[in-house]
């Protein structure tokens, strides 16, 4: 990596997790504060698999935000890995940002989430009211309060935000920024995100299928890439333009589930393609054909070999 470490005294730098149940909006903040979309997000909960990060360089500081699988109760091999992977991170980090639902009163996973993270007091925690955007005017004070109440004490800053619009952000990546230890850029400054281009790649897919079939299909749905290569798609007038062939298959646990991707006549199929391809094509800045395939593999979730195969080998 050619690093640059010609930067200014007082430079800060760090390493950033956040933390909190599914579907509070970490991958969605991720993206909005990073400028691009370098994580997956969907209505659906358990919809981040790897841990991610995503990295953003100010004048001031770089910002390494981890962004974790949901805490939650497991439920099968895929479910125990995701949430000790979450857990395995908040040892590691300089700070921690408790993400919470503002829109929202405390539930007991909150609660169960605060607690994991007193036990661990010497990391220090931001919390982030998320969802603002939802909230009424009148219940401002005391939706606060009451997370206040549940967090126990007053050592930890309150962020009152939306990952959607952006409000609160700026505040937000100033605050953070001041909190990391001195220190140079840990990664390029133009990169934004640490995963392979392979995994990005599945990653769109999986959103696509989340977003079409979510009524429908539970998380028993896996992406791999198949092949990626460039291709010389035309020579008019004498000028080369390549695109990107992707060949990729979605795994499905079920028969009945292969026919809910597939569709009618391949519709459902065709439409998870074109939203991927979008997606792909911003990413690659260039022309994409991809070609789609789906297949039964019975239990994936539950098979080791089958889970390190497509990338979640974490432990
Ligand atoms: P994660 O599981 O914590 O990573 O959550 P996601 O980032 O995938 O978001 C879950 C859902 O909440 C998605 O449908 C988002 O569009 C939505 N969401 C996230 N942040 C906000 C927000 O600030 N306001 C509103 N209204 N919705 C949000
Ligand atoms: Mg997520």
């Amino acid at each position: 990596m050619n690093l640059d470490k010609s930067v200014s005294k007082g430079y800060r730098s760090g390493f950033i997790s956040l933390i909190g149940r599914p579907n509070v909006g970490k991958s969605t903040l991720v993206n909005q504060l990073v400028g691009e979309e370098v994580a997956i997000t969907s209505p659906v909960a358990q919809t981040t698999r790897n841990r991610l990060r995503a990295i953003l360089t100010t004048p001031k500081a770089q910002l390494i935000l981890v962004d974790t699988p949901g805490i939650h109760k497991p439920h099968h091999l895929l479910g125990e890995r995701l949430v000790k992977s979450a857990c395995s991170t908040i040892g590691e980090v300089d700070l921690i940002l408790l993400m919470l639902e503002g829109n929202k009163p405390p539930g007991r996973g909150d609660a169960f989430i605060v607690n994991l993270l007193q036990e661990k007091n010497d990391i220090p925690v931001v919390v982030v009211l998320n969802k603002w955007d939802q909230v009424k005017l009148h219940q401002y004070e005391e939706r606060e309060n009451s997370y206040k109440n549940l967090c126990k004490t007053n050592k930890w800053p309150f962020f009152r935000c939306s990952a959607i619009t952006g409000e609160g952000c700026p505040n937000l990546i100033e605050f953070l920024s001041e909190g990391l230890p001195l220190g140079p850029y840990l990664y390029p400054k133009d990169m934004v995100s640490d995963q392979p281009e392979r995994v990005l790649l599945s990653e769109f897919i999986r959103e696509q299928v989340l977003l079409h079939t979510r009524e429908e299909l539970p998380h028993s749905v896996a992406v791999n890439i198949d092949r990626v290569e460039d291709r010389i798609n035309s020579k008019a007038n004498g000028t080369k333009k390549t695109m990107t062939a992707i060949l990729a298959t979605v795994l499905v646990e079920r028969k009945s589930q292969k026919g809910i991707i597939i569709g009618k006549g391949g519709k459902m199929l065709k439409i998870i393609g074109q939203g991927a391809r979008m997606r792909m094509q911003k990413l690659l800045d260039g022309p994409v054909y991809l070609e789609l395939f789906v297949k039964v593999v019975p239990n994936w979730r539950s098979k080791p070999a089958r889970l390190s195969e497509l990338g979640y080998k974490w432990d």
